[in-house]
């Protein structure tokens, strides 16, 4: 296989995500937007794109990790952007978390240009894209998806072919409903025993073994204690996937009452002005609810 691999967006996933290409012997060419963020890269063996047009000229696979579904047009189908570059049986893998239906859009129009796409949106959060053990869930055509498979595998540990085009980030936004309910059951549970006098740190050990157990709280749950808000994952960002949820809830159908609630707290929490912080502040929310702050045993 081709072993030349160009990845647009350097953000926190993105960055740590081109480092594990790099590791895995992959010719790695890099654009970001702020183009201070590639210097770094490039020390690192990388090569920089001035554009995603020539990072497309360049590669014959290129991956997208950028923030919300018009970033992803942009960088895509805008001006100077993948589709103006790209050569015929080339892949576009986009891994960012956008919407199912834009997706399918995006890859009928690559399709113009006898180009593929892949929506590989990810889960495992920060700490997964360090180690390389993200979940991708892969939406596209199987006989690409194994094409790439060598490009996924050095980022992520569990790759599964979902179905066509835009299954990929129904699935993510599946994840994410998990995601947003494990956490604020997790935020609830924390201010329970907090304002009974539980030491949280024992109780987070006592539970975390058992059928409560979760990534959310194992991960999460230290972080709001120590009042460690650092974004592994934006709050903005999950209101965006969150967006998309209510986005396919209603087209669809769909009544998701507890995650419309959700959804509606980490507004108040972005209208506090958190909404740059690590979603793990949405304790602060239900905290504030309680009168008590989670905290840890003098
Ligand atoms: P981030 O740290 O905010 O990085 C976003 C990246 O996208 C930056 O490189 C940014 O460039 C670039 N970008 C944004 N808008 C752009 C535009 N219009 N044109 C060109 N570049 C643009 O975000 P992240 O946490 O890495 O998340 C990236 C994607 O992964 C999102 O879709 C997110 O939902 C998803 N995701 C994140 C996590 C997580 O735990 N963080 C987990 C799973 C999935 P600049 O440097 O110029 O700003």
């Amino acid at each position: 296989m081709d072993k030349k691999v160009g990845i647009i967006g350097l953000g926190i996933m993105g960055m740590p995500m081109a480092r594990n290409l790099i590791k895995a012997g992959f010719e790695v060419t890099a654009y970001n937007r702020t183009p201070s963020k590639i210097e770094q890269l490039v020390t690192e063996g990388a090569v920089k794109a001035a554009s995603p047009k020539e990072a497309a000229q360049k590669n014959p696979i290129i991956i997208t990790m950028v923030s919300d579904t018009p970033d992803v047009e942009s960088v895509i189908l805008g001006e100077n952007g993948i589709i103006e570059g790209i050569k015929p049986d080339s892949v576009v893998i986009d891994m960012s978390t956008i919407s199912p239906q834009a997706t399918r859009k995006i890859a009928e129009r690559l399709k113009e240009k006898q180009a593929h796409m892949l929506d590989a949106p990810v889960s495992g959060g920060e700490g997964g894209a360090i180690a390389g053990t993200l979940s991708i869930m892969v939406g596209g055509d199987a006989a690409i998806l194994e094409r790439c498979r060598p490009v996924l595998a050095a980022m992520g540990k569990t790759i599964t072919h979902i179905g066509a085009n835009g299954m990929g980030q129904t699935t993510k936004l599946m994840n994410q409903i998990l995601v947003a309910g494990n956490l604020n059951a997790v935020c609830e549970a924390l201010v329970f025993a907090q304002k009974q006098g539980v030491d949280l740190n024992k109780a987070i050990e006592a539970v975390k073994g058992g059928a409560a157990g979760s990534w959310q709280l194992a991960n999460l749950g230290p972080r709001m204690i120590k009042r460690d808000f650092q974004p592994g994952f934006m709050v903005d960002l999950l209101q965006k996937d969150l967006r998309l949820v209510m986005e396919g809830s209603d087209l669809n159908k769909i009544p998701l009452p507890a995650t419309a609630l959700i959804h509606q707290l980490f507004d108040s929490l972005e209208a506090a002005g958190d909404g740059k912080c690590g979603t793990q502040a949405l304790v602060k929310v239900v905290e504030r609810l309680a009168a008590v702050e989670v905290k840890q045993r003098d």
